[in-house]
């Protein structure tokens, strides 16, 4: 039967048989947070627009073309978030977080849009695992969030990972770069894409991310930042990169990464796997010393990173679901209800139990005791009497009718 309805273009169905691999992610993440000391925030999965338009920045492809942006029924203009940076320094503002010893580290989880071009790897709805680190200037902050991410990543098993690591520079040592990398951009002008050139005056750098060939090869040997850092920018990222290699954690110098969102500053990195095709990103991030102030809020630097889990599961490839079932419960009419009650204390014990509950016949439930996978069954019999079966060897036992919950709990410990 072809089904009348699918799910939108670029958004996907997480399914029982990829939860698990999903859920695996989940605990990681949330244990190596809690390890870090860091605290978990959820923020509304959609804001004011111009939160975004002002925290990610009006001249990024995120703003420019890829929100999904609706007005309510009070004519107010909403925008499903693109990235989560922006709404949890909002939060940070809104909630005087800046009274919180500092600095305030948060993290999150959940669902973001963008309207790209979906393909591998790249859809319109996708999930992040967000940190962020706000209220510090420390560049032992900015190590401690790559060596997070980058120990998470080796702990989930993910293969072929690289880091890449760049500076930005401060907001002002930035300026006087833009005006020479400007100029250069102008002497080739010819050679490079449209759009890279209706922004040489409103985002120069974004020249560095553009797969227009002629382009690539003009910004080959283009002026990058980092050779253009002051002296605290430059101490500061010497001292992000000597606390990166003391954790043994190793990265490649990156000149010209500049990731896509404006509010960087100094440090900025990317995490690739070569597991990936072309979208070969993990995650990646860096420093925002003015966001919060950008956003309304007291001037507070932070730094953070984004990673994508559908990156992550893909990277790892497939991996089969570990069933978890303890047991599953067989039993003639008579015994059906009983069958649940069974089910019921068990669970309430902490086993996992399931049962048939479409009407099958006992052959049919032993078929579907073996499909789901259940390390063993119990077989109830008209009498009463039960007994256990272990789904594997085949091998079956009396079982006590009396303590059947206390059974399983003790077939589980084995
Ligand atoms: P960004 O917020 O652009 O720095 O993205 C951080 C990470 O989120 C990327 O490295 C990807 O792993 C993931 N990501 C970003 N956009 C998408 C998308 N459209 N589909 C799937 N994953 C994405």
């Amino acid at each position: 039967m072809a089904a009348k309805f699918k799910a939108p273009r670029g958004t996907f169905d997480v399914l029982p048989s990829d939860s698990q691999a999903r859920a695996r992610v989940y605990v990681a993440a949330a244990m190596a947070f809690e390890r870090a000391g860091y605290g978990r925030i959820e923020t509304p999965v959609f804001e004011e627009t111009e939160l975004f338009a002002r925290g990610v920045g009006e001249s990024t492809d995120i703003v420019q073309k890829e929100m999904f942006t609706f007005e309510d029924q009070g004519g107010r203009s909403l925008t499903l978030r693109p990235e989560a940076t922006a709404s949890i320094c909002r939060a940070y503002a809104e909630h005087g977080m800046h009274k919180l010893p500092q600095p305030v580290k948060l993290w999150c989880w959940g669902p973001f849009f963008r309207h790209e071009r979906p393909q591998s790897g790249r859809y319109r709805q996708f999930h992040q695992i967000d940190s962020e680190v706000i209220g510090t200037d420390s560049p032992l902050a900015d190590a401690e969030s790559i060596i997070l991410l980058s120990d998470l990543l080796s702990e989930l098993g993910v293969p072929g990972v690289r880091l890449r690591l760049g500076s930005l520079g401060s907001h002002e040592s930035r300026k006087a770069y833009r005006d020479d990398l400007r100029a250069y951009l102008r002497q080739h002008e010819a050679s490079l894409s449209e759009d890279v050139r209706s922004r040489i005056d409103s985002n120069p750098l974004r020249a560095f991310d553009s797969d227009h060939e002629g382009t690539q090869g003009v910004m080959e040997d283009a002026p990058t930042m980092l050779d253009h850092l002051d002296a605290a920018d430059a101490e500061h990222f010497e001292a992000v990169k000597r606390a990166v290699s003391d954790a043994g954690v190793e990265y490649q110098l990156d000149g010209t990464l500049v990731r896509g969102l404006d509010y960087y500053t100094r440090t900025v990195f990317e995490f690739t796997s070569d597991a990936l095709g072309a979208q070969s990103a993990l995650g990646g991030g860096g420093r925002y010393d003015g966001l919060v102030a950008e956003l309304g809020g007291p001037e507070t630097p932070a730094v953070g990173w984004a990673a994508g889990i559908e990156r992550i599961l893909l990277a790892l490839g497939e991996t089969e679901d570990e069933p978890s079932l303890d047991a599953f419960i067989v039993a003639p009419e008579s015994q059906r209800d009983r069958a649940l009650g069974l089910a019921t204390e068990a669970r309430r014990a902490g086993a996992c139990v399931d049962l048939d509950l479409a009407g099958r016949s006992e052959k049919g439930q032993m078929k579907q005791a073996d499909r789901t996978g259940a390390k063993r069954a119990v077989i109830l019999a008209e009498d009463g009497s039960a007994k256990i079966r272990d789904m594997a060897t085949g091998e079956e036992r009396p079982l006590d009718t009396s303590d059947v919950a206390a059974e399983i709990q003790r077939e589980r410990g084995k």
